[in-house]
């Protein structure tokens, strides 16, 4: 197979999902992957007998979302999942379960009771001029924000943007939080917003991937059909030539030729490809933010974190995602011990030694019981999305400026985020290619 109907860039999960797509829409598919491994950040693998992912991870949508389309269409192995479990908001040394629902919110008492009128009151002023025609996409969340809350209530918005958006609430901009599955046009969207509101159960559509997140990558590598798709690692691609549409790509030490294209790196290095790009395409895509995150795996000896779901850390610094994975799937660590993943958001420059100090030192000020039981502890500094749908930051798109090259990842869609939103990217290139002829 030397001829490809199509070329992909990169083999983390949008560019696994493109080939697999495509190769069953009938393609011949060739990925190329600068690693020596396939996944991206979406895998895991083995430290001392531990099972680690690459970050801690809840795959949302799941009863009714983009992936489990995918998944539907597509795999012939599809992976198992078991409920992500409740999220638990700590601050302090008390743990409540997060409020989804406007019940729920009322009777929260890790935050001051006013602080959760004055909250509430904001929010249904922000339904209300989305009802109004106004545009929230360039209002960030902290010009709605009521000036007199505590520092708790404060740190709680900040932290649901910095894990949601990957930046803080002066950056987030209010659109953001009414992103909805429906998807329906804007009537259907909001009432969809105001009845999760009302009465939501919370996030019962989330799940985890029973031998982590590895076990998603292997069913779509086994659902490949066979001889339709070539996967070459170690091969970073370094030139893209077009002529008014797509040639030849250059790797390290091959070239191949190429008629139809799916980038799926980081949308801000394609100027750094392809040559001649539009001037205003180029600015935008170099204005994209990436957001940056430090993990510490931890392997404890005895079973701390006993509810089952994650842990929000409100109060500590930076703010923290715990999520135990053995809870989930106890093969992951030996002998019974517990395999508990802590995720912190980073700011856009950092000291990678001092954060790994600080952050670890956080985990230490909040669960001090922990220092004695560590039996293996592994650090991972690395990108969950792309692109932060921040306000005055770029965003990419599927499609580009030159004929059959589409671009797929976190950072040319908006909808949701990351396992999710490479799903949205990849299902929206399937149409666009449709509509281009291409498939
Ligand atoms: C700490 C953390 C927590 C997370 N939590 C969640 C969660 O709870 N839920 C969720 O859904 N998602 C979560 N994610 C995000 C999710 O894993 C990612 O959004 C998703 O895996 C991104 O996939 P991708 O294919 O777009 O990008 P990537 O995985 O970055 O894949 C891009 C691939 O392209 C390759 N590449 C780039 N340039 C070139 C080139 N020039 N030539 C050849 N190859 C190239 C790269 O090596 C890479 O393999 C989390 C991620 C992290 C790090």
């Amino acid at each position: 197979m030397d001829n490809y109907d199509v070329v992909v860039i990169g083999a983390g999960i949008s560019g696994l999902l493109s080939a697999l797509a495509l190769s069953r829409e009938g393609k011949s598919v060739l990925i190329l992957e600068k690693e020596d491994y396939v996944g991206g950040v979406c895998r895991s693998y083995e430290v001392d007998g531990y099972r680690l992912d690459t970050g801690p991870h809840a795959i949302t949508r799941l009863e009714n979302g983009p992936f489990k389309e995918l998944m539907n269409r597509y795999f012939d192995v599809i992976p198992q999942f078991v409920p992500f479990g409740k999220y638990y908001v700590r601050i302090g040394s008390e743990i409540k379960p997060f409020p989804w629902n406007i019940n729920a919110w009322f009777s929260f008492g890790l935050l001051p009771k006013t602080d959760r009128l004055l909250l509430m009151k904001s929010l249904f002023n922000a339904l209300y001029m989305l009802t109004n025609g106004t545009d929230l996409s360039t209002i960030p969340i902290s010009d709605l924000l009521p000036q007199n809350i505590s520092i708790n209530s404060k740190r709680f918005i900040n932290w649901l943007c910095y894990f949601t958006v990957g930046t803080s609430v002066e950056n987030t901009s209010v659109s953001r939080f009414i992103d909805n599955k429906t998807n329906k046009g804007d009537s259907i969207r909001y009432i969809g917003k105001l009845y999760d509101l009302l009465i939501s159960e919370g996030a019962t559509d989330q799940g985890y991937p029973k031998g982590g997140l590895q076990s998603i990558i292997n069913s779509i590598l086994t659902s490949f059909p066979e001889n339709k798709v070539k996967i070459k690692t170690n091969e970073e691609v370094i030139n893209i030539q077009c002529n008014g549409k797509i040639e030849k790509v250059i790797t390290k030490e091959n070239s191949y030729d190429c008629n139809t294209m799916i980038y799926s790196g980081f949308a801000s290095n394609l100027p750094k490809l392809v040559d001649n790009l539009p001037t205003n395409y180029v600015e935008n895509l170099l204005s994209i933010k990436n957001v940056n995150s430090l993990t510490i795996w931890l392997g404890l000896t005895k079973k701390i974190f006993k509810n089952y779901g994650s842990q929000m850390w409100i109060d500590s610094d930076p703010f923290a995602w715990v999520v135990p994975t053995t809870n989930y799937d106890p093969t992951l660590a030996p002998n019974g011990n517990q395999l508990v993943g802590f995720a912190f958001t980073l700011p856009d420059e950092y000291n990678a030694s001092k954060m790994r100090k600080q952050a670890f030192n956080a985990i230490l000020e909040i669960e001090p019981e922990i220092e004695k039981h560590i039996d293996m502890i592994h650090y991972q500094n690395l990108i969950p999305e792309k692109a932060s749908w921040s306000i005055n930051s770029g965003f990419g798109d599927v499609k580009t400026p030159i004929k059959n090259l589409y671009c797929v990842g976190t950072d040319t869609e908006k909808r949701s985020a990351g396992v999710s939103r490479a799903a949205y990217s990849v299902l929206r290139c399937l149409k666009i290619m449709k509509s281009d002829g291409n498939l």
